[in-house]
C-alpha cells in the first residue's frame, strides 16, 4: 500500500534500550497494583505522562498562572506567550502550514462536534456524510445528531473480515451529494491503519473535504497534514503523552475562514454591541472562553517531547511488541483476534472461547495487568464481527517485551481459572 510509509529499519536491541531509557521518565510506571508490578496495556484509552509534561503542569501553576489574551500585566503576557508557543509546537508536530489552523479544543470528541456544528450546520437536507463502519462513537453520534436536526444522510463504508476498509465499496458510496468524508486514521477497536492519503485523494477528485480522526494515530506514527492533504484533523492530548482536557482541531485556513463560529463568549469576539457582534480572527474565532491553559501548554511540551523521541522509532518499537504479543496470543487455545489488517498499530482486540471479556479483564488485573474490556466506544464494528465486547491490549512506547510475557502468562492463568 503506497499510502503507508514503510518503517525505516531500526536495530531492535538499540530500540529496546532507548525505549527502556525513556520509560524511566514515567513516574507512574514504577507503581504496583494489587501488590504486583503494573503492566499498563490500556494505552489506547489514555497513556501515562512523562516528567516533562507533569513538570510543565506544575510549573504553570507554581510560576505562571494568569488568564491569557486579556491582561496587560506581566504574568498574563507570560502565560499568553507560553500558550501561543504551544500552538506553534503543535503546528510543527503535524506540519500545518499556519498556526491559525490549530484550534485548541477539549479533545477529539469536541473537535468533531465543532466541525459538525459549524461546517455541518451549513449542510442541507439530503446532503451526505460518509463515515466508516469502524468509527469511534465520537465520529458517529455528532453526524447522527445532525441527521436528526437537518435531514442529512449518513452513509457507512463497510469493513471486511480482516478489519480493513473495502475501498471499492467506499468509492461506490461517493456521489453528487457527498459533502464530507469523516474517517478514522487508526481504529481504536481493531488497530487498523487506514489508507487515509488514498481516501483524501479520492475525495478531492470530487472536491469533497475529508476529516480524519487522528486520536489513535498521533501517538503512534508521524502525521504530516500537508502531506495527507486532509481538510480537518482531530486529536486528543491525553493519548499523545499530554494532559486530559485538551485536544486539537486542525483545519485548512480557507475552510475555517468560511465556517461560522460555534460557541460564543469571551476571546472569540472582535467587537460586541447588543445590535451586532463581529468575531475574532482565526484561530481565536473558535476558542470561546478561558481555555485549559496549563493543559494547552503541556500539550505543546508533549508534542515536542514526542518529536524528539522520533515517531518512526515509536512506530517501529510498537510494531515489535505487536508482532511479539500476537504470535504468543495465537498459541492460546480458543483465541480469536478481531482485526488482522495488513497495516496495524499496536492494538490487539480479542475474544477467547467460553470466556467473557469482562471476567478476563478482572482476573488479569489481579495479576497487575491493565487491559480494556467492553465495546471500546465502537459498538457498530464489534457487532459487525458478531461480538458485544472484546478484551484489548494496546501498547505505548514505554512497554517492554517482558511486560508482554507477563501479560501472556496472566492470560494463561486466567484461562485456567475460568475454564
Ligand atoms: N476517536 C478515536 C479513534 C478514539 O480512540 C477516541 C478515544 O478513545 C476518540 C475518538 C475520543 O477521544 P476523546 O475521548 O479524547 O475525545
Amino acid at each position: 500500500n503506497a499510502n503507508v510509509k514503510t518503517q525505516p529499519q531500526f536495530n531492535e536491541a538499540e530500540l529496546a534500550q532507548q525505549m527502556r531509557n525513556l520509560r524511566s521518565e514515567f513516574p507512574l510506571l514504577t507503581r504496583t497494583v494489587h501488590g504486583k508490578s503494573l503492566v499498563y496495556f490500556d494505552n489506547s484509552a489514555t497513556v501515562q505522562k512523562p516528567d516533562a509534561v507533569i513538570d510543565s503542569m506544575n510549573r504553570y501553576y507554581r510560576e505562571q498562572n494568569a488568564n491569557i489574551h486579556r491582561g496587560v500585566h506581566y504574568l498574563s503576557g507570560e502565560a499568553t506567550d507560553a500558550y501561543e508557543k504551544a500552538r506553534e509546537q503543535v503546528r510543527q508536530f503535524i506540519n500545518a502550514r499556519s498556526s491559525k489552523e490549530i484550534i485548541f479544543v477539549r479533545g477529539t470528541t469536541e473537535a468533531i462536534n465543532l466541525v459538525a456544528n459549524t461546517f455541518g450546520r451549513q449542510l442541507k437536507a439530503g446532503d451526505e456524510v460518509i463515515v466508516s463502519m469502524m468509527e469511534h462513537h465520537a465520529n458517529i453520534v455528532p453526524w447522527q445528531m445532525l441527521r436528526d436536526q437537518l435531514g442529512i444522510v449518513l452513509k457507512v463504508a463497510p469493513v471486511d473480515e480482516d478489519g480493513e476498509l473495502d475501498m471499492a465499496a467506499f468509492n461506490a458510496l461517493i456521489g453528487e451529494r457527498t459533502k464530507l468524508i469523516s474517517v478514522t486514521h487508526i481504529s481504536n477497536a481493531l488497530g487498523t491503519i487506514n489508507p487515509v492519503k488514498q481516501i483524501v485523494q479520492l475525495a478531492h477528485l470530487h472536491e469533497i473535504p475529508v476529516l480524519l480522526d487522528g486520536a489513535q494515530a498521533v501517538p503512534h506514527l508521524a502525521v504530516d497534514v500537508q502531506d495527507l492533504d486532509c481538510d480537518f484533523y482531530a486529536f486528543s492530548g491525553h493519548k499523545m503523552y499530554g494532559p486530559t482536557g485538551v485536544g486539537i482541531l486542525y483545519g485548512k485556513e480557507a475552510l475555517l475562514e468560511q465556517m461560522p463560529p460555534w460557541q460564543g463568549g469571551g476571546d472569540m469576539i472582535d467587537l460586541v454591541t447588543f445590535e451586532k457582534t463581529t468575531y475574532a480572527d482565526l484561530p481565536h474565532k473558535f476558542e470561546a472562553g478561558t481555555p485549559a491553559i496549563a493543559e494547552g501548554i503541556a500539550l505543546g511540551v508533549a508534542a515536542e517531547w514526542l518529536t524528539n523521541v522520533g515517531l518512526d522509532k515509536v512506530a517501529a518499537w510498537e510494531d515489535v511488541l505487536l508482532k511479539y504479543a500476537t504470535q504468543q496470543m495465537l498459541e492460546i487455545p480458543g483465541m480469536r483476534i478481531i482485526g488482522n489488517a495488513q497495516h496495524k498499530a499496536g492494538v490487539i482486540s480479542f475474544v477467547m472461547d467460553g470466556v467473557h471479556a469482562q471476567d478476563l479483564g478482572v482476573l488479569v488485573d489481579q495479576l497487575g495487568v491493565a487491559i480494556r474490556t467492553g465495546h471500546h466506544c465502537a459498538m457498530p464494528v464489534l457487532h459487525h464481527f458478531g461480538v458485544n465486547a472484546t478484551a484489548r491490549a494496546s501498547f505505548a512506547l514505554y512497554n517492554t517485551k517482558d511486560e508482554v510475557d507477563s501479560f501472556i502468562a496472566a492470560m494463561h492463568r486466567a484461562r485456567d481459572m475460568l475454564l
